[in-house]
């Protein structure tokens, strides 16, 4: 007898579309075949898709310390009721900053007394830190993150690019990845400055001073460091496809680079922020629908690796008010395999085993995960069972403060039920979840 049986439903594996059911035991799927015998609990899946729920290499949950933004439990929640069972939360914007192996722990703790998916954590890159590097390996961090361009927050200054080349040296040492937010401090800070000077602080403003100049440049930059030293670099949340190519043309010369962008740079124009305001206003800013397309077109020929949602919200009260004052990060979490489903299975062909790649498989790997991301025998059971052709309108997202961008926005695919390590943890919209998640750690 297995514990519980998934019947009926499409699985979506590396190896393609499989119609069969899937068996689970202690939280790991254990067999898939078409007629398994019964379980002590049975799922009909029956008309739906399996995917493997989404790893979110990207999110803020900003705990401990500043959870008046977010919180994992609350950040967790809107995950999981997009088809999250994993997150891997950035050293910022949680107080203090991950940046050391006790504030790796206190992160640790914390998360796993909110969280009701598992996580895993990343280290910060600042300057000053490179001896904490180690220590934060040893606690299980899968990577470190750095800013090429001010953070927003004084308390994780952006590294120069000695820190940035010596703490490439240092993780190659330590075996594991560098993720850079690639912008020129150089560029956006001065046109910054430039135009709040002269009083222009209005929404074409902000988009000009952060131009796709400067994402380019940084790329190259960090692309460059990253050839040199050796290091494995990951390069966060990419807005432009110009930046892709330029990334895209180190990986051809040998560069272990993975490129990441977010659903809101290929679900939203500049036409949106426009309309939308300050709930769209992020950094890097969202493009033009050419710079749109051209990361469609990456997404689709598998030149971007990773789709993360860059979950980064604030209180109202932050995020109000003048556009180029207002904070910037896009609440998203609920929406990356919406997004994905409707305007990339649905609206543009895009085959399902590349959404679960983009959103599972691939962060899963590059960053250790190795029991999760993808649905085969042996691995965690972290599914999202979704109904592809019914359509839902993301009324009100779960997450803390339901301010976002996508609220209003109805999409093709909804997620019926989701389950970590083969505890359903949301059906139908509500939670049920009796456990917490934990940490996962990367296996190197
Ligand atoms: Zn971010």
């Amino acid at each position: 007898m297995h514990e519980i049986v998934i019947r009926g439903g499409t699985l979506v594996t590396p190896e393609g579309l499989v119609d069969a059911d899937l068996a689970i035991g202690d939280g790991r799927i254990v067999h898939i075949a078409p007629g398994l015998s019964g379980g002590t609990e049975e799922i009909d899946a029956s008309g739906l898709h399996v995917l493997p729920g989404v790893v979110d290499a990207h999110v803020h949950f900003n705990e401990p310390g500043r959870t008046e933004w977010e919180g994992a439990a609350t950040g967790s929640l809107a995950l999981a009721a997009g088809g999250g069972t994993t997150f891997i939360d950035m050293p910022l914007n949680s107080t203090p900053c991950t940046v050391t192996a006790a504030e790796f722990e206190r992160k640790r703790a914390a998360l796993a007394a909110a969280s009701i998916t598992d996580f895993a954590l990343w280290g910060g890159l600042v300057p000053g830190n490179r001896d904490d590097l180690g220590a934060l390996a040893e606690s299980g961090a899968i990577g470190f993150k750095a800013f090429m361009s001010d953070s927003g927050l004084p308390e994780f200054p952006r590294a120069d690019d000695l820190t940035l080349f010596e703490g490439m040296q240092e993780a190659v040492r330590l075996g594991l990845p560098v993720a850079v937010h690639a912008e020129s401090e150089d560029i956006t800070a001065g046109l910054s400055a430039r135009l709040i000077a002269a009083g222009r602080t209005g929404v074409r403003d902000f988009l000009a001073s952060r131009p796709v100049a400067a994402e380019v440049e940084a790329i190259a930059r960090a692309t460059h460091l990253a050839g040199e030293t050796g290091a494995r670099l990951h390069l966060v949340h990419v807005s432009s496809g110009r930046g892709v190519a330029v990334a895209a043309e180190a990986r051809a010369r040998g560069v272990d680079v993975t490129i990441e962008t977010c659903p809101h740079y290929l679900f939203f124009t500049t036409e949106d922020v426009e309309r939308l305001g300050v709930v769209a206003k992020c950094a890097p800013p969202i493009r033009d629908a050419s710079e749109r397309d051209a990361l469609w077109q990456a997404v689709a020929d598998g030149t971007i690796d990773i789709i993360g949602s860059d979950h980064s919200p604030a209180p109202p009260a932050l995020k109000s008010g003048e556009f180029f004052r207002a904070w910037g990060g896009i609440a998203g979490v609920q929406s990356p395999l919406s997004v994905l489903l409707d305007a990339g299975v649905h609206a543009r062909g895009i085959a399902l085993p590349r959404i679960a790649e983009l959103l599972a498989a691939t962060p899963a790997a590059r960053f250790g995960l190795r029991q999760k991301g993808a649905i085969r025998v042996g691995a965690d059971a972290d599914l999202a069972l979704v109904a592809l052709h019914d359509t839902t309108t993301l009324t009100h997202p779960l997450h803390r403060h339901p301010m976002s961008p996508y609220r209003g926005s109805s999409f093709r695919g909804v997620v019926r039920r989701t389950l970590r390590r083969g505890e359903s943890i949301i059906v139908d919209g509500a939670a049920t979840a009796r456990s917490k998640g934990h940490l996962i750690t990367c296996s190197r």
